[in-house]
């Protein structure tokens, strides 16, 4: 093939059968999203590359290399946004939206430059929630009872665990960060590659490698739950307390770590054992100072991201949604052209009475059994025929691929019955 009409590698097209599924979870989602009261906000794609890079942080793997970032005409430095936060954080600044809502939603696709492979895209999509104003534990367990019953209303929530985990303060971070680093050094040369760079740029991702041998190697290293102040260790403790007082299951697991430097305090993730190595569907966390550090006044803030193609690879694994699609309800066929106009006429009539039929005129040039044939294929429910006598003698032939039944009727009862058949 042409190598110019080809899409950028990583970045996919989406086509009618996955979208049903996308579309399927999407209303779930607004409608879980809404009987929480999260409102929501839509944001440029394009934000300033600065804003990136204060907040996520310059030594986190999605700002030293996964960020395509060029300038514009003027010279000025653009990112397509990476993740969700930082822009909505600066949307809610920018917009004084501190004070009036403080929980909202976005969803729309983001851009990293990663090595693809199933489940890591270049584009992909993220649903992200973002609370603002809520310094207890009460809004980290709405967040984690909200995504659990996204799973429970999707139908996945016996394939997905969670996993949490605190973090603690930056202060707490900066002497296990020392410690880790300490023990770490002297085993330098059981490190894989990437964990060796890590160790001088960003340690604490060392905690959540997915190399075996490092995870074997880390079960004697100190661990960060140590460190970590009185007052967020009982967030922590609360937090759990109430997840089991609300029968919500986890499992503590103290390498959990964020790949994003503005998290704090808890952080969590939903996994599912389906998906292979690129197996978090959701992610998140506290990020009590990303507020101030871009700006705005001091705001404790909490919010999570889900990666749509993730979810929707294991909905399609599990087999949860038939993938048959209804091209048409009613399947138009008209004998010649001069009865062209009488099905368009006839389809826009119902269409005015039924919006939200799918009618289909068939206007291949094709024999009446291949077009016959066509609506079977499109799974109409009815056919209508439109030919010379049918015109003549001011009826129309219907017939009922379900009942097996056709009709001869007037404009009048063919109305009727499609409201029957359709109610
Ligand atoms: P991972 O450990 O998988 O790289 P991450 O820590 O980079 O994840 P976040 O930035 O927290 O991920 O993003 C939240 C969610 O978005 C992830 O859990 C995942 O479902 C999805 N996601 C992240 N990066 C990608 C990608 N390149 N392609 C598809 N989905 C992604
Ligand atoms: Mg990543």
């Amino acid at each position: 093939m042409n190598k110019e009409i080809k899409s950028i590698r990583g970045m996919y097209d989406y086509f009618p059968k996955d979208l049903k599924i996308w579309n399927y979870i999407e209303i779930i989602f607004k409608e879980v999203l809404n009987s929480y009261c999260y409102l929501e906000i839509r944001l440029p794609i394009l934000e300033k590359t600065e804003i990136f890079k204060r907040a996520i942080g310059n030594v986190t793997d999605v700002v030293e290399k996964e960020m395509y970032s060029f300038n514009d005409r003027k010279g000025n430095n653009l990112t397509l946004r990476p993740e969700g936060t930082v822009g909505c954080v600066r949307a809610i600044i920018q917009n004084n939206l501190l004070q009036k809502s403080n929980k909202f939603w976005y969803l729309g696709p983001m851009f990293r430059y990663e090595r693809p492979q199933k489940g890591r895209y270049r584009q992909f999509y993220q649903l992200g929630a973002e609370v603002f104003g809520l310094e207890t534990e009460d809004i980290d367990l709405e967040i984690i009872i909200l995504t659990n019953r996204l799973w429970k209303r999707i139908g996945i929530d016996s394939f997905i665990t969670l996993e949490v985990n605190s973090i603690g303060s930056k202060i707490d971070r900066v002497q296990y960060k020392k410690e880790l680093v300490n023990f770490l050094k002297k085993r330098e040369y059981l490190l894989d590659e990437d964990c060796k760079r890590r160790l001088y740029t960003n340690p604490l991702r060392i905690l959540d490698s997915k190399n075996q041998d490092i995870q074997n190697l880390l079960k004697e290293a100190p661990l960060l739950s140590e460190y970590i102040s009185f007052s967020e260790n009982n967030h922590f403790k609360n937090l759990c307390n109430m997840m089991n007082h609300h029968g919500i299951k986890y499992k503590c697991n103290p390498h959990l770590v964020r790949g994003l430097d503005y998290y704090n305090s808890t952080v969590f993730e939903w996994k599912s054992n389906k998906l292979g190595a690129q197996n978090t569907i959701c992610a998140g966390g506290r990020y009590d100072s990303l507020v101030q550090e871009m700006g705005g006044r001091k705001t404790p803030a909490i919010g999570f991201a889900i990666g749509i193609e993730r979810l929707v690879l294991l909905v399609k694994s599990l087999k949860i949604f038939s993938e048959v699609i209804e091209e048409s309800n009613v399947y138009i066929i008209f004998i010649g052209d001069n009865n062209k106009c009488h099905a368009i006429n006839l389809s826009e009539e119902i269409r005015d009475l039924y919006p939200k039929l799918r009618i289909f005129i068939n206007f291949l040039h094709q024999n009446l059994t291949k077009k016959i044939k066509n609506a079977i294929s499109s799974l109409a429910r009815i056919i209508i025929l439109i030919g010379d006598n049918e015109i003549k003698k001011g009826f129309f032939l219907v017939k009922d691929l379900k009942e097996k039944k056709e009709y001869h009727l007037l404009k009048k009862e063919l109305i009727l019955k499609i409201q029957e058949i359709f109610k």
